[in-house]
């Protein structure tokens, strides 16, 4: 079933130029009513029910109904995201409720660089095969 907006706890992401929802689905199907402020998904049938949207979501104001190969029948499954891990909350029909706690990262938030161990650039690698982080192997540089 594809992701649908709780109205009621959807803030608009507070009017910025594009709410989360929008910034995040890889088939830009949710869209945001200027007048009421309320995201919707344009388009359910076009979902890929990815979940992206229900994750970002500050205002955990988005859910994906699960097919049943998935989950039990009648849950609901709610994340909620954390600097370092998410935890799923599965509410079953009977009212059964279980949590699961995944971390999301091995290193602290903003901790990575992603330039690290790879050398400085140099314009006669652009025609090289390697890739920039093959450090220490032989460049084949080909001769005309
Ligand atoms: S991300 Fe959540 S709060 Fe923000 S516009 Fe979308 S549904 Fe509303
Ligand atoms: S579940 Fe995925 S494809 Fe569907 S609206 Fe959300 S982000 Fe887009």
């Amino acid at each position: 079933m594809p992701s649908f907006v709780i109205a009621e706890k959807c803030d608009g992401c507070k009017g910025r130029d594009k709410t989360a929802c929008q910034y995040i689905c890889p088939n830009d199907l949710m869209v945001l009513n200027k007048e009421t402020m309320k995201a919707y998904n344009q388009e359910p049938d076009q979902c890929w029910e990815c979940y992206n949207c229900v994750k970002i979501c500050p205002q955990s104001a988005i859910e994906v109904r699960p097919y049943q190969d998935f989950a039990p029948m009648g849950s609901s499954i709610i994340p909620l995201r954390g600097s370092d891990s998410i935890m799923w909350t599965i509410k079953f029909r009977n009212g059964k409720i279980k949590r699961f706690k995944y971390p999301t990262r091995t290193t602290p938030e903003g901790g990575v660089d992603p330039y690290q161990g790879v050398p400085e650039s140099n314009p006669a690698n652009l025609k090289s095969e390697m890739l920039c982080n093959e450090a220490g192997k032989t460049l084949t540089v080909p001769q005309k």
